[in-house]
């Protein structure tokens, strides 16, 4: 069985060496060809509408309704140019993928004809009666409109024949039901307490933007092992499988040679990818066996979570065509590393950039210190918030474990950038700092070092590390919205910049120069936020325990940290910095809970089935094979030398009877465990039964099959086995 298997994977590889896309030209030449851009509003649009365009995109001005139509005619034009039949409103609903509602651009002409037809009414709003979609009971069905709204700020692109146009999804009453909405709103907050704080060192920023890189890491799998496989098939991870014997103990894979069959995937996806306008630029090996990442250039936030969404859906079908499935799911094999998304996240100005030292004067490198600290004082008021920000039923699998970022949200400076702001505390003479009125007579701020820009003293194992320039948060989830994360991240941050900026004010209202009172308040929040900062490594016991001890969340289970969206702090921020209400924060709430469910109920089913259907039988079966051995032993042999020649035999008999019974206990057992949990009305407490009775029965069940793994006979085996599974040719 397993020589078929592996001559299927061979046959499989050529057979779908498929068409790799080769344009003749340079990205440069094809980059972004799928997007209605600047640069083709400029070619499609009336002059004084483009210049209209420019203004809702740069500087959030209303979207004139009167010149939504103009804009449409346009838009058509070039997009029945490519080939566009159809259009859709694109957008981003709580179940983590995207939705879409293809339209036809026709209508009847009157005269018995149809016309190719697209309004400014089209454009810009639309119903999908989309009460299917997850809205956490704000949205019943009875009163299932829910409103689809152009996000001008993201350009409409093309995909296959269809016109896709960013939205936002809310309900009819106004309560978000996507992620676009609020991350939206977390940038509006950011750009406004951030530039705020940036107008107290240059009155030139009128405007900062938050910048988003992800990094994308993903595995992939023959397509033939997938399907030989329910359990990656309806979960989207193997829920058994014994370790390989060699998996990634040598770090051969990571930045290792790239296999043919994945270079030629990576090639074509890039293509489609570049086409779409996603700055694609960087690919290599991951440290698992069959791990992959791939990096863009990072872009405005909104944009690259559009990016993200979009690279996800095009990475699934181009695998398709090279015979491979992409697996997003956190943690797809147990004994080697799961993928994440870090999500590398900075800001910037009109004028510059603002988490980059060692600016051109002390101000400048005042106000970076600033920003990294008020950054902090976010991470630290709500670490909890954003592990819960990260964290989902799949991603509970990978964080957590003795791998990538631990389930505490800390964050790492690196030396220089840590001594700096000891320095910075522990300088106790004001005079220090004396600034004089109007002049800046001397702000103590120590030299920072040229070496900060290329920050590499890096450590893996931290959640929250500064590289640089930038933060990188690496606790996102593989499969997740990025948004999830940037609009927790985002609002934490504005609040913190507004309070620093109110703090601010007040010492100044009461005679302290500003740059003097900048650097006392910064220094008092260097000692607040002090706790989030750790330098060593996160994998440890001893981290838990200290971190225990300087109040950060140590939860380690799914439900309970979904509560965190919900502490009066939480809502608090939300609701002050104008992102989520109570109402809308509860709802999604209920959504988190409900797939946390839904996806573990899914899992136990599939490994019950697995269990019975396809690991006893099989067990059973090997273990009547030993019997009949045994049997036909005696028959020959003396009954004294039959027992010393069948000693394994017998051993292994006894050990399949009792691993099956305990997986057959197991699974009735489960089943009981989701017959109680699935009476439980409130979808907190029910997530949190079957986090707490369900979860565990898997694991238990999950331990003997893999050792059944080992003993039975290979050939029998009905599953494709890691050793098969991770090693692409
Ligand atoms: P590494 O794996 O070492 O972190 P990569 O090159 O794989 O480095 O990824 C770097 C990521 O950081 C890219 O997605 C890139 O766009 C992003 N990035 C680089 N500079 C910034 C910045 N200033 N702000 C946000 N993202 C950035
Ligand atoms: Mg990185």
């Amino acid at each position: 069985m397993s020589n078929i298997r592996f001559r299927a994977v061979e046959t499989a590889a050529h057979k779908k060496a498929l068409h790799v896309a080769t344009p003749a030209s340079h990205p440069s030449d094809y980059f972004a060809c799928k997007v209605f851009n600047r640069q083709k509003m400029q070619q499609y649009l009336p002059d004084e509408v483009f210049k209209k365009m420019v203004s809702v995109i740069d500087n959030g001005a209303q979207l004139d309704r009167t010149i939504a139509d103009a804009v449409a005619s346009g838009m058509k034009q070039w997009a029945l140019e490519l080939g566009a039949t159809h259009y859709t409103h694109w957008f981003q609903p709580l179940n983590e993928g995207t939705a879409e509602k293809h339209d036809a651009f026709i209508e009847f002409d009157g005269n018995g004809g149809v016309i190719e037809e697209f309004s400014g009414k089209l454009l810009i709003q639309q119903e999908p009666d989309a009460s299917s979609f997850p809205s956490g009971g704000i949205r019943n069905t009875f009163e299932a409109r829910g409103y689809s709204a152009w996000d001008p700020t993201s350009p409409v692109f093309i995909i296959d024949d269809t016109l896709c146009i960013p939205t936002i999804f809310i309900s009819y009453t106004g309560e978000s039901l996507d992620y676009k909405a609020p991350l939206l709103k977390s940038l509006h907050a950011l750009d406004l307490a951030a530039t705020s704080v940036c107008r107290l060192f240059d009155s030139k920023v009128t405007k900062v933007t938050c910048n988003l890189g992800w990094e994308q890491e993903y595995f992939l799998v023959d397509e033939d092992l997938y399907f030989a496989r329910p359990d990656l098939l309806l979960t989207g991870r193997t829920l058994m499988g014994h370790d390989s014997a060699k998996n990634q103990q040598m770090d051969d894979h990571y930045f290792g040679i790239i296999p043919e069959r994945v270079k030629a995937f990576m090639k074509d996806l890039e293509i489609h990818a570049l086409e779409l306008g996603i700055p694609c630029k960087t690919h290599h090996n991951e440290v698992a066996p069959n791990q992959f990442e791939l990096a863009p250039i990072f872009e405005d936030t909104n944009l690259a979570v559009d990016h993200n969404m979009l690279l996800m859906s095009l990475m699934k079908r181009v695998a398709k065509t090279h015979g491979f499935r992409v697996l997003l799911h956190e943690k797809p094999f147990d004994g080697i590393n799961g993928s994440g998304k870090h999500n590398n996240w900075s800001l910037s100005t009109n004028t510059g950039t603002l988490l980059h030292s060692p600016g051109k004067s002390n101000k400048e490198n005042l106000r970076f210190v600033v920003f990294i600290v008020e950054t902090l004082m976010a991470v630290y008021r709500h670490n909890g918030l954003l592990k819960a920000s990260v964290m989902s039923a799949t991603n509970a699998r990978r964080l957590g474990g003795h791998e990538a970022p631990p389930a505490i949200i800390s964050s790492f400076l690196g030396k220089q950038l840590s001594t700096l702001l000891d320095q910075i505390e522990t300088t106790n003479s004001d005079d220090a700092f004396l600034v004089k009125a109007k002049r800046v007579r001397k702000i103590d701020i120590p030299e920072i070092p040229e070496l900060l820009i290329d920050n590499t003293d890096r450590n893996r194992t931290s959640p929250f590390a500064f590289t640089g320039n930038r933060f990188e948060f690496r606790a996102v989830g593989s499969e997740a919205n990025c948004a999830s994360a940037m609009i927790a991240l985002n609002t934490a941050v504005a609040e913190a910049l507004s309070n620093f900026k109110k703090r601010v004010d007040d010492l100044v209202a009461n005679g302290t120069q500003p740059m003097n009172a900048v650097i006392q308040i910064v220094r008092d929040d260097i000692k607040t936020c002090k706790p989030i900062r750790f330098e060593g490594n996160g994998y440890t016991q001893e981290w838990v325990k200290e971190a225990k001890q300087r109040g950060l969340d140590t939860q380690t289970s799914c439900p309970e940290i979904f509560k965190h969206y919900l502490t009066p702090q939480s809502v608090a921020l939300f609701e002050g910095m104008g992102v989520m209400n109570r109402k809308e924060l509860a709802a999604r709430n209920e959504v988190k809970w409900e797939t946390y469910t839904k996806r573990v109920q899914i899992e136990a089913r599939v490994m019950g089935d697995l269990s019975l259907n396809h690991i006893i039988p099989v067990a059973t079966q090997y273990q009547s094979a030993l019997l009949s051995n045994v049997q036909k032993m005696q028959s020959i042999f003396s009954v004294e030398k039959a027992k010393q020649l069948n000693e394994r035999n017998l051993l292994l008999i006894e050990e399949i009877a009792e691993r099956t019974s305990l997986i057959e206990r197991g699974v009735e057992e489960l089943v009981a465990a989701r017959k109680v949990a699935n009476k439980i009305d409130s979808e907190y407490e029910k997530a949190r039964a079957y986090n707490q009775t369900v979860v565990p029965k898997m694991d238990e069940i999950r331990k003997q099959i893999d050792k059944l793994e080992l003993i039975v006979d290979d050939s029998s085996w009905p599953l494709p086995k890691y050793r098969e599974l991770l090693f692409i040719k």
